[in-house]
């Protein structure tokens, strides 16, 4: 028997568990990437750093089949109907995938399968993406967790070697098709893209920029749990883009933070696990996709100001720490995990901004973008989601900068209007008086904004607005 072989958001060979049962199930396995017009037509810009990551990836992938005697088939099409046709035209028994629990990759699956069912195939879906998935964790009462450390503290008792063994694909790399039909790659311009900056800010693609970085972090993950929360030092891996588009395997990633040992190690597994909880939060509650995990919060009524909302998009709002979080995200798609925390708290408990704006930005902007990871953390910052920051605990922005940039080193990387702005002010530039103003070069309202609202009088509102759905007030 033949079978197609899908590659979605799993851009590698090795270690690939869908490919994996593909090669171990059919006698000869051809492979595609669809890039899929409905989501790329989609995208509100022609320049999106993703889509070149992709790109990129899907060149390397397309190298690493050929060295093993398989191709890859590149479309530009809609998957929908598309993985069906070439299904045919090949002549495969089955189609096989790797499973992703988006919503509405859900929905596009059910119609595949239809599709292929009509026509007497069937597509098979492997676990790949996440270490455990729907219901392989569950409370004692078969329940799914809604919070987090029973869950992590069950993962942990799951977890073993069986769990995170590497499928040997290369084993059976011999039953990979070289291709029949005549070999297309088009290019960044023909899918309508132009290239972006993602070179420039030193983002590598595919699995060689998944090793590198890998490579880099091994020797500093024993600091992790020490480093992370510092945006100014290199504290984390940056291995999130890989883990988004599958350049890297999850499982292999859980393996080397256990072999490892250790506080740093452990507190990194940890954040794998944060990862698989969102998943399995989002496959068991999709409402949450559109609006808060706890519906009591849809009585909210956001003040929803677009000038503040724009401010924050452009890192205009007056407080150094979150503007040059939004400047990293602008400049980088990427966002440090506690600057994520920092800005879509300000967004929600300051600006009093529905979060789920600012959940979008985040979706439109960030490489590593991910619905159930970018959800969670949205969710958990605005106190609306399962295991989130209770309402009343509100970031100050200020105090957040004075702990986890001291030295103002992040936020001088991003706005160098602050460059010379002395330490002690660099949290709150608005309290130099006009001569230090002056002196630092960095006269307030003309150099860098005024502070766009005031904390205090701010979190007085948000406890307000909480608080009346909640009852409280
Ligand atoms: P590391 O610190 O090296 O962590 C290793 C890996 O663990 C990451 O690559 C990531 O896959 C996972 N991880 C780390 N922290 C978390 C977390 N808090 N929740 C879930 N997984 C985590 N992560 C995304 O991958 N995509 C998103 O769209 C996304 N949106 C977020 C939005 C908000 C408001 C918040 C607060 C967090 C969001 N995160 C998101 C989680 C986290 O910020 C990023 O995963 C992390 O900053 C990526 O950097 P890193 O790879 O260096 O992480």
């Amino acid at each position: 028997p033949a079978a197609l072989f899908w590659f979605r958001r799993d851009l590698r060979v090795e270690d690939n568990a869908g490919l994996y049962y593909a090669l171990t199930s059919a006698r000869r396995v051809h492979c595609v990437f669809v890039f899929d017009r409905e989501i790329l037509d989609a995208l509100p810009t022609r320049s999106d750093r993703r889509v070149e990551f992709i790109h990129a990836s899907v060149v390397e992938l397309r190298e690493a089949l050929r060295s093993h005697g398989g191709d890859l088939h590149i479309l530009h099409d809609r998957a929908r109907e598309a993985i069906p046709r070439l299904a045919a035209e090949l002549g495969v028994d089955a189609v096989f995938a790797n499973e992703d629990y988006e919503p509405d990759a859900i929905a596009r699956d059910a119609a595949v399968d239809k599709l292929l069912a009509a026509a007497g195939r069937r597509m098979h879906r492997a676990k790949d993406q996440a270490v455990f998935d729907k219901d392989e964790v569950l409370t004692r009462a078969s329940q799914p967790f809604s919070v987090f450390t029973p869950y992590k503290n069950a993962w942990l008792e799951k977890v073993d070697d069986f769990f995170l063994g590497a499928y040997p694909v290369a084993k059976h790399a011999g039953a990979l098709a070289p291709s029949p039909l005549p070999a297309s790659m088009p290019s960044l311009e023909d899918l309508g893209f132009e290239a972006t900056n993602l070179s420039t800010v030193g983002v590598v693609p595919g699995t060689a920029g998944a090793r590198a970085l890998l490579a880099n972090f091994e020797p500093r993950m024993h600091d992790y749990h020490k480093a992370r929360d510092f945006p100014g030092v290199k504290g984390v891996s940056y291995l999130s883009v890989h883990n988004r588009f599958g350049t890297v395997s999850i499982r292999e990633l859980a393996r080397r933070a256990r072999a490892a040992k250790g506080l740093g190690p452990a507190t990194w597994l940890s954040e794998l696990v944060w990862r698989d909880f969102y998943f399995q939060v989002l496959w068991h509650h999709p409402h949450a996709a559109e609006g808060p995990f706890r519906r009591e919060y849809e009585a909210i009524r956001w003040p929803d100001d677009p000038a503040l909302f724009a401010a924050w998009c452009e890192g205009n709002t007056g407080y150094p720490l979150v503007d040059a979080a939004m400047r990293q995200i602008n400049t980088t798609g990427y966002m440090h995990n506690r600057l994520r925390m920092v800005v879509a708290s300000f967004l929600a408990k300051d600006l009093l901004v529905d979060w789920r704006k600012g959940e979008r930005y985040f979706a439109e902007n960030l490489n590593d973008f991910d619905l159930a990871q970018n959800n969670g953390g949205w969710q958990w910052a605005a106190s609306t989601g399962c295991d989130a920051q209770p309402y009343f605990r509100i970031f100050n922005p200020v105090t957040q900068s004075e702990r986890f940039d001291p030295k103002g080193r992040f936020i001088r990387r991003y706005l160098p209007e602050l460059a010379n702005v002395p330490d002690a002010f660099i949290h709150a530039p608005w309290t130099m008086d006009a001569v230090k103003q002056a002196a630092s070069g960095c006269v307030i309202g003309q150099d860098y904004p005024a502070p766009v609202v005031d904390h205090a009088v701010q979190r007085e509102k948000a406890l307000a607005l909480y608080g009346k759905v909640k009852g409280a007030t």
